[in-house]
């Protein structure tokens, strides 16, 4: 009970959960909807709680959990062990588990098959059913200190050495990269020719590696961050690192396959921010009963209450969009421009509306005492990685608007 409570009162009311609406709705996603819920309150939020103030790694129990509950193999097909379904069932479990931890949201995209594009039908089955076990966890290697918005500047150098290619470069800011079980890398095989794009020459190379470990050739140093804490990100330099020649999974269409991967990132990306600000309502909505001021609960105070009313309106409108556009990817529609106005929307909407949970919590906001503070941090980052706001502005200007020739 808390101070603005007696014992003949009820209980604060939470925010109450977001249901799925009729047109989505299925039994199977409902049920999977309620499960990640009820893991969220009762697992992945409590150990939130208890690491991110010590800037600590998820323990391996939570990643076994969820591995064991499918949530690395959502978008795996169940030949394979996954759990069948699309975008749509990716992105409202990851904005369940984002409303406890960002970090947990985000470690499942190093499944649903990522690292598994090997042309061997064998090896490609058995990293899927890898993948979908948890078994297979990847880091994304795309971003280097001198190519981060702009990838086709990538200039780590792969060269082809016998049965294997040796790589030599800098890559920045890879998330899980010790911890990964393999990291997929953006590398350069060549340099483009004359009249070529910048992009080309680029390719996907699958660097396979042991847990806990970076093979010889690599040095790793973590990056001290100010949130997002939960895995480490790393600065890694690589001298001479070699991996068999069968593990370029893709040549020419390297760039292209990134493009197309970062589609379903940023509506990813979206429901993350989603489950942020959504975390920050639902603890407004309990701060404001619990907090007198004045003689009254704070949530009297209609100033505040029309704060709190605008901010749930903008959770509910950034998540139908997010929805809309994980439905049409399902549908096989590519939606470049609508997964970046996706992730434009709910990440801007992110940082705005944890911040008004934080003035809604007064000093105790500006504390590790509280969440909200945790869900502020973490807000911040959405609006720069998977493409800052920007590039996703630049991504929708670009396809609405031609440049004149002379630009
Ligand atoms: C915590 C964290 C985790 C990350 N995890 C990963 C990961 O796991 N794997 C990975 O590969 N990468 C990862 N990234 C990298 C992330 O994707 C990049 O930071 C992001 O793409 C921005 O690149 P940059 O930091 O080099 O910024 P820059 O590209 O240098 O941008 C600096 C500023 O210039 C603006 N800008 C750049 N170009 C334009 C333009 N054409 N028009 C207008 N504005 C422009 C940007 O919006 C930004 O405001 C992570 C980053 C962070 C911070």
């Amino acid at each position: 009970m808390t101070s603005a409570q007696h014992a003949d009162e009820p209980a604060l009311l939470p925010a109450p959960p977001p249901e799925l609406p009729a047109p989505y709705r299925t039994d199977a996603r409902l049920a999977m909807q309620q499960e990640a819920r009820r893991f969220t309150a009762e697992q992945v939020k409590p150990i939130a709680d208890e690491y991110d103030p010590d800037k600590r790694e998820m323990p391996r129990s939570l990643l076994d959990e969820l591995g064991a509950r499918g949530y690395f193999g959502i978008m795996i097909d169940r030949a394979h062990g996954g759990l069948g379904g699309g975008v749509f069932e990716y992105t409202m479990i990851a904005e369940e588990l984002a409303r406890g931890w960002l970090s947990v949201a985000s470690i499942i995209a190093r499944g649903q098959g990522l690292g598994t594009e090997f042309p061997d039908d064998a090896k490609r089955a058995e990293l899927l059913r890898r993948s979908a076990r948890g078994r297979w966890i990847g880091a994304a290697g795309f971003s280097e200190p001198d190519a981060g918005s702009d990838l086709a500047a990538v200039s780590t150098r792969a060269e082809l050495d016998g049965d294997s290619y040796v790589i030599t470069g800098h890559k920045r800011w890879i998330g899980n990269a010790k911890a990964a079980d393999f990291i997929q890398l953006l590398c350069r095989t060549s340099d483009p020719e004359p009249g070529e794009k910048r992009s080309a020459g680029l390719a996907t190379i699958i660097l396979e590696k042991e847990r806990d470990a970076f093979p010889p050739g690599l040095t790793g140093t973590p990056i001290d961050k100010i949130g997002y804490h939960g895995f480490l990100t790393w600065d890694l330099v690589f001298d001479g690192v070699r991996a068999p020649a069968a593990n370029l999974v893709t040549d020419s269409g390297a760039f292209r396959d990134t493009q197309k991967w970062l589609n379903i990132a940023r509506v990813h990306t979206a429901a993350r921010a989603v489950g942020l600000a959504r975390a920050a309502v639902e603890d407004s909505v309990l701060y404001l009963q619990e907090r007198e001021q004045f003689g009254h609960p704070i949530g009297d105070f209609q100033a505040l209450r029309f704060t709190l009313a605008s901010m749930a309106a903008r959770v509910e409108q950034a998540r139908a969009f997010y929805r809309q556009v994980a439905h049409l990817l399902d549908c096989g529609q590519p939606c470049e421009r609508e997964s970046a106005m996706a992730k434009l929307v709910a990440t801007e909407m992110a940082v705005d509306v944890t911040g008004d949970a934080m003035q809604l919590h007064g000093g105790n906001g500006y504390t590790t005492e509280r969440q909200v503070e945790r869900y502020w941090r973490d807000a911040r980052l959405t609006t720069i990685f998977e493409g800052t706001s920007q590039i996703q502005q630049k991504i929708i200007a670009d396809s609405l608007l031609p440049r004149s020739p002379l630009s």
